[in-house]
């Protein structure tokens, strides 16, 4: 789910000369590949199934209580397949997101095979790229039903249900030769498609439909209503063909390789043939080295994003439970299961997940499958209060009557350093206040899933997120290029109306104790010659965030802060308003709406309400005045295209300059009376509360607080 670009385009031309090495070999083997095999693993091929259950787990579902039950929901499932049999594409399958309305990005709708309807404004498709498209739907929905059928038969031996799987697999391995050489979903062909495939335009869609398909023959293959010959027609043109495609241009830790060594091992366990097995554990790129390279030590995937991590999770655990069934133990692999458990310190109080880069608005039940696995296999009580978070039945359920509730997430401040993200967290339960700070890893290029954030922040309290980072919109909207990976859509500094420069940064200190936890960063190549530093001091009552920058020239410095919330306005007198020219046409800023330009005398408080109805919380922000600072309010774009997200923004023409600001977190009242920014090298900040005033000194390795 990568994204093309000139690099990109760069890359898979080498992968392609690589690969011309590799096709010369004819057939491809992996025999002579596995040379890495020192653990020497060596699969069990016993009798089918050994799939997606063994013939031993068969038998022990059958004598459970309420297996009567899961058979007749299977055979029902199944039914209805044979019912209304699936339509069987001919022809190769495109791209999913291709399947959208060219002008506003909503899904369709079939009316026909060539006729295709935009539910939103009405226009009808028939292109070929559209129709194509379908057929991958189509190819997608006929081997998830190719397993629903397979079930039908392991749990009732009607044979009747086998008929329906071989419909499905006989027409792919008739198919198969037929399908284009390689073609990717630019229409790139053979060589220079290294994305692409034969059934699909993805080999990534290959190897997620080998999975059920794989089930589903190995489910059905000991029933009489196989032939000798149809079973080695399937195996030999259609699965091996499957193999052959998958290996062609290895994507080393890339997330689409984990589902290749999944599919790999499906394959492998249906072909016996250990050395592909072997392989896609063992091999470059295969399970172990993605564990040991793709992720990090705080056991996120290294892209950074919860979807790609959960696109991961996935067939990971299809990948350890194909292994089990062949005699091989994965699942205790102790990288696999920090893996398993980084969702749970990774997300906000609430559970949902900031939307670091390429991310959809989530929270950590999208993992609860994984959470259910994990605690069938390994019975820690952990995984069980993950699954049954919230849900005192369920926890009774597992745990017996017995079980406290024990939060599953994280409460103490964290440095995710695989991904670079900071999160402060000070208090407990309802109350706890989380700040993320994105000063680390880029998450991939800028084709790739990062966004040009550097030193980002976003900010969770009182039950809600208030400082948003919006994800990604999604790829099939124009706003995900231009504006959801621009730097002037993030809460981080923008110089000269520019994105940033794709870096990692470095984090100068983070410190977390009684009631706050502190941390700066810096990042020096953002932009040439500029130098960025934020510091952030965190309480239950307040956040004191300060930027410095220092240029080699004199820029324009933007300091935007977006929130999804009513239109940010001032509490304090904060100049004329107007209507003020555009902030700037390109890279996000032409996306602004609504722009007034304010110019208050010192120090000025603005107001992020976070509702319309009386008694709504909302979000404070004291801003320390600079003469000739321009304040700009505005609205962005959310985590929708069409929501609205309100942004303050702070601009000045400066080579030297420093930015104060304290967000009030009481949320329905107020806790913060007034700041003052001490002039100094080091930032220097007296927050004025009720009864006390903490002053916040930091230095370049740590922070001191007197009151
Ligand atoms: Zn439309
Ligand atoms: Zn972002």
């Amino acid at each position: 789910m990568t994204l093309p670009s000139p690099a990109r385009r760069v890359a898979s031309l080498l992968l392609a000369l690589a690969a011309i090495a590799t096709l010369g070999r004819a057939p491809l083997a992996f025999a002579d590949e596995a040379k890495t095999d020192d653990a020497k693993l060596t699969p069990v091929f016993n009798p089918p199934p050994r799939l997606a259950i063994t013939a031993q787990e068969l038998t022990a579902r059958k004598a459970d209580a309420n297996f009567p039950a899961v058979r007749d929901a299977a055979a029902k499932a199944a039914d209805a397949l044979l019912a209304a049999p699936p339509a069987l594409p001919d022809g190769f399958g495109s791209w999913m997101f291709y399947y959208a309305c060219a002008d506003d990005g909503t899904g369709l709708h079939a009316v026909s095979p060539t006729e295709h309807k935009c539910p939103k404004c009405g226009k009808v498709f028939s292109d070929e790229r559209t129709v194509a498209a379908y057929r991958g739907i189509l190819h997608s929905a006929a081997d998830g039903a190719a397993r629903t059928l397979a079930w039908g038969y392991a749990y009732t031996g009607d044979d009747k249900y086998v008929e329906g799987v071989k419909r499905i697999l006989l027409k792919y391995a008739d198919d198969y030769a037929k399908y284009p050489e390689r073609i990717d979903r630019w229409g790139r062909r053979g060589l220079f498609a290294p994305l692409g495939g034969r059934r699909r335009v993805q080999s990534l869609e290959e190897a997620e439909g080998a999975m059920p398909l794989t089930q589903a023959y190995d489910l059905t293959r000991m029933s009489p209503a196989w032939k000798e010959t149809e079973k080695k027609h399937v195996e030999a043109d259609f699965f091996r063909a499957t193999a052959d495609t998958l290996r062609v241009f290895p994507m080393d830790i890339q997330n689409r390789q984990a589902w290749y060594n999944a599919a790999l091992v499906h394959i492998g366990s249906v072909l016996e043939d250990p050395a592909m097995v072997v392989h896609a554990i063992e091999g470059p790129g295969g399970f172990k080295d993605q564990l040991a390279r793709g992720v990090g030590d705080d056991g996120l995937w290294w892209e950074g994003t919860m979807a790609y991590q959960s696109y991961v999770v996935q067939p990971t655990i299809q990948l350890i439970d194909g292994a089990r069934r062949m005699g091989i133990a994965l699942q205790d692999n102790e990288r696999f299961k920090l893996f398993l458990t980084s969702p749970l310190r990774a997300a906000y109080p609430d559970g949902s997940f900031p939307c670091i880069n390429d991310s959809d608005p989530a929270n950590f039940h999208m993992f609860d499958y994984s959470y259910e696995w994990a605690w069938n296999v390994y019975k820690d009580p952990r995984f069980a209060q993950a699954l049954a978070w919230g849900k005192p039945d369920r926890l009774a359920a597992l745990l017996g009557p017995d079980a406290k509730p024990a939060s599953p997430l994280e409460s103490k401040s964290a440095d995710l350093t695989g991904i670079g993200v900071l999160y402060l967290r000070v208090g407990e339960g309802p109350d706890q206040v989380c700040a993320t700070f994105h000063y680390g890893d880029s998450g991939g290029d800028a084709s790739g899933h990062g966004h040009w954030d550097k030193l980002n922040l976003t900010l969770f309290a009182k039950g809600r997120e208030w400082l948003a980072d919006i994800g990604r919109i999604g790829y099939t909207h124009k706003e995900y290029k231009s504006w959801a990976k621009r730097t002037i859509a993030h809460n981080t500094i923008a110089i000269d109306q520019a994105d940033q420069t794709v870096n990692a940064g470095r984090l100068m200190f983070f410190k977390a104790g009684p009631g706050f936890a502190a941390a700066a960063a810096e990042s020096t190549k953002s932009y040439k010659g500029v130098t960025l530093r934020r510091y952030l001091y965190l309480t239950p009552d307040y956040l004191v965030d300060v930027f410095d920058v220092k240029a080699d020239r004199k820029v324009t410095i933007d300091l935007p802060a977006h929130a999804i919330t009513e239109p940010v306005m001032p509490l304090t007198a904060a100049g004329v308003s107007k209507m003020a020219p555009p902030l700037g046409t390109d890279n996000g800023y032409q996306h602004f709406t609504n722009v007034m330009g304010w110019s208050p005398t010192g120090n000025s408080t603005w107001n992020f309400d976070g509702g319309k109805a009386k008694g709504s919380p909302h979000l404070h922000v004291l801003l320390a005045g600079e003469p000739d600072e321009r304040i700009y309010t505005a609205i962005g774009i959310g985590y929708r295209a069409d929501e609205k997200a309100p942004t303050l923004i702070r601009r000045r023409e400066a080579t030297d300059t420093r930015f104060v600001a304290v967000y009030d977190l009481a949320a329905k009242s107020f806790a913060v009376r007034k700041i003052e920014a001490v002039p100094g090298a080091q930032p220097h900040v007296k927050v004025y509360l009720d009864k006390t005033t903490d002053d916040i000194n930091f230095g370049v390795d740590g922070v001191q607080v007197g009151h």
